[in-house]
């Protein structure tokens, strides 16, 4: 029989394809499954002649079936910034129930360990802050927002369920916000855009008056989090990002600064239901998995406008 292989659904998305990347690094074969919806070939293109890597395209919100044995489950699949849910909330909502049902009814017949990409979207916008694991959270499920953070908390439940009632070996890891290279430019996230409009002199649009405030980790910190959470015991949610808070004004004069721009900053309405703050309470990560950041917000913006950059002079090359 084969040896058994990684799994992960949404493995060609953002942090699916830097987790890829990690798991092959560590011996493992790696399945990765997408449908391609706000995932990109281009991010796994470097790895499909990789010995250990196969890759499956197919939507995990229908039956999946796989022949070879699995050792984990990674279930990342989910359209994940807010313009693409919004834009998909339908599949987003089914990502999160239907595909995680289907990825832990895998889960259990393979007797595969599980573990759930889930999100600091689960404490809406939160009423404590810093938001520890116990926070139970501020979540309209009605509002714009509610396809994912609702999603996300069913599929926190099913997880637990599918540990409690059929002892299915589970892992619940809630992602703060995290930035890196392979973010789509053109995904609304507030990093990818900003240095876009850096980068081409173009306005920088603050939503609000930018005191809103987000944390930001780099995502080699994410992943060497996910993964010791994966190698670990830990059945408990628990949450992986950087506590170093800033308002989007801020750091928007840190863009403009790193990039020698010379675009103006332009304000523009809040979108509905967009949380005012956001900051991880990290100690369960530091004493159970020994995890804390170690790259800071300006290396990692420094490192992620240099693949920006990089990638903007390719796609104009291709267009020339
Ligand atoms: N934001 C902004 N301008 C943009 C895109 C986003 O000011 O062009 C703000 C957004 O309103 C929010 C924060 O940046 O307050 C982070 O937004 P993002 O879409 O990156 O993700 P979120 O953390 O809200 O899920």
């Amino acid at each position: 029989m084969s040896l058994p292989e990684t799994l992960i659904t949404g493995g060609a998305g953002f942090l699916g394809s830097h987790l890829c990347d990690r798991l092959l690094e560590e011996g493992h074969r790696v399945c990765c499954m997408d449908n391609f919806i706000t995932g990109s070939h281009a991010n796994v293109s470097h790895l499909i002649d990789h010995p250990n890597f196969r890759l499956i395209e197919r939507d995990i919100t229908r039956y999946i079936q796989v022949d070879q044995p699995l050792g984990y489950i990674l279930h990342f699949a989910c359209p994940a910034s807010p313009s693409d849910y919004l834009k998909y909330p339908i599949q987003t909502l089914k990502a999160g129930a239907l595909g995680t049902h289907n990825a832990l009814g895998l889960a259990k017949s393979k007797g595969a360990r599980f573990l759930l990409a889930s999100t600091s979207e689960v404490y809406g916008d939160p009423l404590v802050h810093p938001q520890s694991e116990t926070y139970r959270g501020n979540v309209d499920p009605t509002g714009c927002r509610g396809v994912y953070d609702e999603s996300k908390r069913f599929a926190e439940a099913m997880t637990m369920a599918y540990h409690r009632y059929h002892a299915v070996d589970t892992r619940i890891v809630r992602i703060f916000n995290t930035f890196g290279p392979r973010m789509r430019l053109d995904d609304g996230r507030v990093l990818p855009t900003f240095m876009r409009q850096a980068i081409l002199g173009e306005p920088i649009t603050v939503h609000g008056a930018g005191d809103q405030t987000r944390s930001f980790q780099y995502i080699d910190d994410t992943v060497e989090g996910i993964y010791r959470l994966l190698v670990s015991e830990i059945t408990e949610p628990v949450n992986i990002g950087n506590p170093d808070e800033i308002s989007i004004l801020e750091v928007t004069r840190e863009i403009i600064a790193l990039t020698g721009s010379t675009s103006e900053i332009v304000f523009e309405p809040m979108p509905a239901d967009s949380p005012k703050m956001r900051q991880p309470d990290i100690a369960l990560a530091q004493s159970l998995l020994d995890w804390e950041p170690s790259i800071s917000r300006k290396e990692g913006l420094r490192r992620t406008i240099d693949h920006v950059r990089k990638h903007m002079d390719r796609l104009r090359d291709n267009v020339r």
